[in-house]
């Protein structure tokens, strides 16, 4: 993917910058991975990944 293709993307959400992991785009604020398919970043809050999800609390803790 064009790096500078990146540079201009933004969290749909908050509007802060994205990194690129792997085919993913996070937003380390929100907390979601935005998938890259057949190269196209697809910046739709419903078709992120929530980062958290699976992660469970720990009421121990
Ligand atoms: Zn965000």
């Amino acid at each position: 993917m064009d790096s500078r293709l990146l540079d201009l993307l933004v969290c749909p959400v908050c509007k802060g910058p994205l990194l690129r992991e792997g085919d993913e785009l996070v937003c380390a604020r929100d907390r979601l991975a935005f998938p890259v398919r057949d190269g196209i970043p697809v910046m739709l809050e419903e078709q992120a990944r929530d980062l958290d999800a699976g992660l469970e609390p720990d009421d121990d803790a």
